[in-house]
């Protein structure tokens, strides 16, 4: 494909200025004169997306012209964010778009900001799957993304006297302009009802309830809009939408009956990340996504009158974790039941077609159905992996079926091609503990793909300062091919560029901290050290390891305020899920001690603590370039990846960090004297684990944090009250998580960090050699790795 013929010619910013106010007008009904900034703001994002139609009919074409692999991406979240900035920066409008406003007496950057946040997933899954979107559009790789529309997504957080409460979110309250309904792409989804088996082994499934699947689209533009792939969306619809026969009864509410239990499965994004299992609507929920889609594959499969049995040559489905696991057993389902395929034959097919990328190590996170569950929601599935679980005990002697349970990562390991690990450290420890005997059974089966951030919305879109500062010094090529950013090395060396370096983030910090000032009541001063860690709240990740270390740190500066102390802002941000009594304790102790730590006349000019609430993609936005701290202290085995980590690094961030996840990777890249490690080891925490009482030795080894703990219990940050024995009893008994045993090293580093961060221009070259050495964390360069090792995919672009 010539790459011109997808690339827009520019509008001047006087036609572009035209355009939006036709749209105000024509598509809005809304008189100039009389409209508000969200009017003008949705006139904007529709004159935008014009822009997008044209490429992606481009892509479509070309893609059918091809008859190439299509690539499909199965996930039950996209943490998408806004889409304005995303969509003009990759058009390459946005110096258009502003003028263009300028010239209408509206500023873009108070327009964008009015665009509701879509936040269809609970984090690092959710947003891997939006940025794998954002690569899979920039490599030219033909793909549809699949997921469910949920009309209420994350929770909207909220701290009522620092305890979190949840209100239901509304993004759809406002017009969502970016997709596209399509009324006449529609499946229909069955549950329940019965089996009818026939002699060859294939079978008629009568369900009994069933609702509509309607897609929704949303163009998914990558790099210069080069290429255009589609995020499909379904929404659940009633069959019949309305009983006239009760509500001629009489019975109005009963007439409504059909169309609130079918709505209900597209109602809401589940709110945790770790324990959803066992409830009845996640798993109609999972399959619902997954049946419309594998349905909607293999129309469009057919459409190009390909023979059933070449399916994989021309189709390749990723599985985002185990949520989409029943992808296997239905795609087997239609390959036997509809399209008359032998069932060893549909096995394997069905394998060749479907990758599965696992997640997490978390034991309580892996998902188990009950058995008896799904086979009364889906009792010709059931029988389908009732026969699954006999070929693998037979091949490898591992079940499927455990315990009057379906265990879903069995599943999908069994009905995958390949299986892959998000990091290196990440996909030995599935190897060695989640899948070990599936893996000596299939050695070749489990492949690493370390994850990675777009740098497109990660670093051109959100941290203007800096990306300038890079093109200026080495070009634009970066933005579609991170590791030049290697090109930055040699003038780490150069006062000039680390002085415009520093500034950048200066002027970031300062950003953050008038945003701070004017949305959250909070006064910090921009040349303190900003010490970042945000990221859903849970014990693994260790929020209660910083805010301990806080209080510590507090109480040294009240023991000897003479010394020299280096001024930090702590900034927390992320959600707990609402059933999460522990996470949700960890979040009123740090909301606790802000309260008294702020206000302390003795500390207050050296140390603050800010927990901005409604942590979200907008809001990592806002405070990713502005850090000169990355906490990333999770117990070393329990972060699969992580990439809050790479964003933060990429954007001139120190890391203090566990050897976890993608934290060890990032070391090697930026170098060991970039990177501030502290804790034990994954093969420690293990070993430790087995030492009796090794909490209670731990804090009787620390002098400073049993005195914290003291603090705690006496009420000295709650008034008095003793509001956290929750924690300290976890503490003092278990601590599962190894607070206690890696507090003294964390302590000691962040002291370390103290002394460094002083020498302001030694740390801005270790800031800025973190940015020039973390260009391999790109997505582009996972989903290349995802395209050769897993899928066979290739780009379309010729360049
Ligand atoms: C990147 C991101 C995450 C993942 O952060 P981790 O630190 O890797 O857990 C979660 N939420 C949002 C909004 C993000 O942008």
């Amino acid at each position: 494909m010539p790459k011109d013929t997808l690339t827009p010619t520019l509008p001047t910013a006087a036609r572009f200025a035209d355009d939006i106010v036709t749209h105000l007008m024509s598509s809005l009904g809304k008189d100039p004169d009389h409209a508000s900034d969200n009017d003008w703001r949705v006139a904007l994002s529709l004159t935008v997306r014009d822009r997008v139609v044209d490429p992606w009919f481009e892509s479509t074409r070309a893609t059918y012209a091809a008859a190439g692999k299509r690539v499909y991406y199965l996930s039950l979240e996209f943490l998408i964010g806004r889409l304005i900035e995303d969509v003009t920066i990759n058009l390459g409008l946005e110096k258009v778009a502003t003028k263009a406003l300028k010239r209408l007496g509206k500023d873009y950057d108070a327009l964008v900001v009015l665009e509701a946040d879509a936040a269809l997933g609970n984090g690092g899954l959710g947003r891997l799957a939006a940025c794998f979107l954002d690569s899979l559009s920039t490599l030219g790789i033909p793909a549809y993304g699949y997921g469910i529309r949920y009309e209420h997504g994350l929770f909207e957080q909220h701290f009522r006297d620092g305890v979190q409460v949840e209100n239901a979110e509304a993004w759809l309250a406002q017009r969502n302009v970016w997709e596209f309904e399509r009324p006449e792409v529609t499946y229909e989804v069955g549950f329940g009802g019965h089996v009818d088996y026939t002699e060859d082994g294939a079978a008629t499934w009568h369900p009994t309830d069933k609702v509509i699947a309607k897609a929704y689209d949303t163009p998914v533009v990558g790099w210069q809009a080069k290429w255009v792939n589609t995020l499909r969306l379904w929404s659940a619809l009633p069959v019949v939408n309305f009983d006239l026969d009760a509500f001629n009864r009489g019975d109005h509410l009963g007439a409504s009956a059909p169309e609130s239990f079918a709505r209900t499965l597209s109602r809401v994004l589940y709110p945790d990340d770790t324990t959803d299992q066992g409830k009845e609507l996640r798993l109609k929920q999972e399959y619902f996504f997954v049946a419309a889609s594998l349905r909607d594959l293999l129309r469009r499969f057919q459409s190009e009158g390909y023979e059933i049995e070449t399916l994989a040559d021309h189709v390749a489905i990723q599985m985002n974790d185990t949520h989409p696991a029943l992808a296997g057993p239905e795609l087997i389902r239609l390959l036997v039941d509809e399209h008359g395929v032998a069932f060893d034959a549909a096995i394997d097919l069905a394998r060749e077609c479907l990758g599965y990328t696992n997640h997490t190590l978390l034991p309580e996170a892996l998902e188990r159905w009950s058995e008896g569950l799904v086979k009364h929601l889906l009792p010709r599935h059931y029988a389908i992996i009732c026969l699954l679980n006999l070929r693998s005990l037979e091949a490898t002697g591992t079940p499927i079926l455990e315990h009057g349970e379906v265990k879903m990562g069995e599943l999908s390991f069994v009905m995958a091609h390949r299986v892959n690990g998000v990091s290196a450290l990440h996909t030995e420890l599935v190897k060695e503990l989640v899948f070990h005997d599936l893996h000596a059974a299939y050695p070749d089966r489990i492949v690493n793909q370390t994850n990675g951030v777009t740098p497109r919305r990660w670093l051109l879109s959100t941290n203007a300062p800096l990306s300038t500062l890079i093109t200026k010094t080495i070009g634009d090529d970066w933005v579609a091919d991170l590791e030049q950013l290697t090109a930055l090395e040699p003038h780490v060396d150069n006062a000039a560029f680390l002085r415009n370096f520093d500034k950048a983030k200066r002027a970031n910090k300062v950003a953050l901290s008038n945003w701070l000032r004017d949305h959250h009541g909070a006064a910090i001063d921009p040349d303190a050290m900003f010490d970042i860690q945000i990221k859903r709240i849970h014990e693994y990740k260790r929020q209660l390891l910083n805010i301990l270390e806080t209080i510590a740190l507090w109480n040294d500066m009240r023991d000897t305020p003479t010394a020299t102390w280096t001024p930090r802002v702590k900034i927390f941000g992320g959600k707990a899920a609402p059933g999460y009594a522990m996470a949700k304790s960890v979040i009123r102790l740090i909301n606790d001690v802000a309260a008294t730590v702020n206000t302390d006349p003795v500390t207050r000019d050296w140390l603050q603590v800010v927990f901005p609430e409604n942590y979200n993609v907008s809001m990592a936005e806002r405070l990713i370039p502005a850090a000169d701290l990355s906490e990333q202290i999770s117990t070393a085995g329990k972060e699969a990846s992580g990439t809050g980590n790479m964003k933060l690094s990429l954007n001139g961030a120190l890391t203090i960090g566990t050897l976890d996840g993608a934290n060890v990777e990032i070391r090697d890249h930026v170098g060991a004297e970039n990177f501030y490690l502290f804790g034990l080891t994954a093969e420690q925490v293990r070993a430790r684990r087995t030492q009796p009482d090794y909490a209670r030795a731990a804090i009787e080894a620390s002098p400073r944090l049993k005195r914290v703990l003291g603090q705690i219990a006496d009420g000295v940050f709650s008034g008095g009250e003793n509001r956290y024995g929750d924690i300290l009893g976890m503490l003092w008994d278990h601590d599962y998580f190894l607070v206690t045993p890696d507090f003294a090293d964390y302590f000691e580093t962040q002291r370390q960090i103290d002394v460094d961060y002083r020498d302001r221009k030694d740390w801005t070259r270790k800031a800025a050699l973190n940015t020039a050495r973390m260009g391999w964390f790109s997505s582009d360069r996972t989903i290349a790795g995802y395209a050769s090792d897993i899928w066979g995919a290739k780009s379309m672009l010729t360049n």
